[in-house]
């Protein structure tokens, strides 16, 4: 299979000869294929870096290099960048030739690629160590501190909550990642009665995000359901993963929806993190955390949310209205541009023949008609 492989990069390299002439360099190219370390890439040795290792330590790199040999000495690098050191490329037409050669590789190399699910139970580790930008992901690649919210949920027994990253890798990159949240429910004695899980958002390779978006998120979802027995699967990809269904399948008729909801069915304890938290990590489902701690999908009583990808939060908007001085929410805060005033709904009333809202210390009600008026709209006749 993997000279097979080989020979459609060659083959097309050898096709590219007939078009495109050839730079002065082109014969030190030696063994180009697809690489070991990253299988969306190509790699080659130059034959002077053979004759460097023939010398120093006596490695001979003969006319099939091994898979550690490949792996070793071996440069991996895009096709792209690659053409463009074998060929001279001047005119659009030489250009367009090559370009037909990179995009036919590169699907080549996206659609024999072979992977494997991982689960990886270190949250922080494992987000600090990605490469940054390759998948989308904005949390990609920053410091460990950031992400200690998720160890500190894993850590805290008494909230039933873990959460781990999921995905498929093929060799060592992610193609796909994601978060799977667990809750296990108990009985009195701390038997496990039941438990549901929540697939947050999936993240997939840059090189991927056009030909195999939906097919990776579907396989990672359906691998999840297997993996831990579920039948029902919460997922934040929902509407992505149904439409793969749609699109795959034409007898829906008898396919049965294992989504359901795009959210999860509980919420996180995270009582006493203030003592130990000092950064956050943007987060696409959990993101508030109420006064009594816990972290949810519900924005109402949230006063942090967590939606910063510099390592801190938003404070939750919270209005103080103007006449009374309680603490009230946005959404039930109204602004009166009459009165300048930002007001609670018992502080305020709704002027009906002005159309708008006022601080109702400042009206008069008619008990004749029955509406209010401002006082400054009104006076002695
Ligand atoms: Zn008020």
């Amino acid at each position: 299979m993997k000279t097979q492989k080989q020979n459609i990069i060659l083959d097309s390299i050898n096709y590219l000869k007939i078009f495109l002439p050839l730079h002065k360099e082109f014969n030190t190219f030696k063994h180009i294929g697809q690489a070991i370390s990253n299988p969306l890439k190509v790699s080659y040795i130059s034959q002077g870096k053979i004759n460097g290792i023939a010398e120093n330590t006596g490695v001979k790199i003969g006319n099939r290099p091994t898979d550690e040999q490949r792996n070793k000495y071996f440069t991996a690098t895009s096709i792209e960048k690659l053409l463009k050191k074998l060929f001279v490329v001047k005119t659009s037409d030489e250009s367009k030739k090559m370009y037909d050669v990179v995009n036919n590789i590169d699907d080549y190399l996206k659609q024999n690629l072979e992977y494997k699910y991982f689960v990886d139970t270190d949250v922080s580790g494992f987000y600090s160590n990605e490469p940054e930008n390759y998948n989308g992901s904005c949390m990609a690649g920053k410091p460990e501190s950031y992400f200690k919210l998720y160890d500190y949920i894993n850590d805290c027994s008494r909230n039933n909550v873990s959460v781990k990253i999921v995905g498929f890798k093929s060799k060592d990159i992610i193609l796909a990642r994601g978060l799977l949240w667990c809750k296990t429910y108990r009985d009195a004695l701390g038997g496990i009665t039941a438990k549901a899980y929540f697939l947050d958002r999936i993240y997939i390779h840059n090189k991927l995000q056009n030909s195999s978006f939906a097919k990776l998120q579907f396989e990672l979802y359906q691998t999840i359901r297997k993996f831990y027995k579920v039948d029902l699967l919460r997922a934040y990809n929902k509407t992505q993963i149904e439409s793969h269904i749609l699109n795959k399948y034409n007898n829906t008729e008898k396919f049965i929806f294992k989504c359901k909801f795009c959210r999860p069915s509980f919420a996180v304890n995270v009582e006493g993190y203030e003592d130990k938290i000092n950064h956050y990590p943007y987060m696409d489902t959990f993101r508030y955390i109420d006064e009594s701690e816990v972290l949810s999908i519900d924005e109402a009583d949230a006063n942090k949310i967590l939606d910063q990808t510099d390592g801190h939060y938003t404070e939750a908007e919270k209005h103080c209205c103007d006449e009374c001085g309680d603490y009230i929410d946005v959404d039930n805060s109204v602004y009166s541009e009459l009165d300048d005033q930002t007001l609670c709904l018992d502080c305020s009333v709704y002027i009906d023949e002005r159309g708008e809202h006022a601080n109702r210390s400042n009206t008069y009600y008619n008990d004749y008609s029955g509406s209010y008026h401002h006082e400054d709209d009104l006076s002695r006749a």
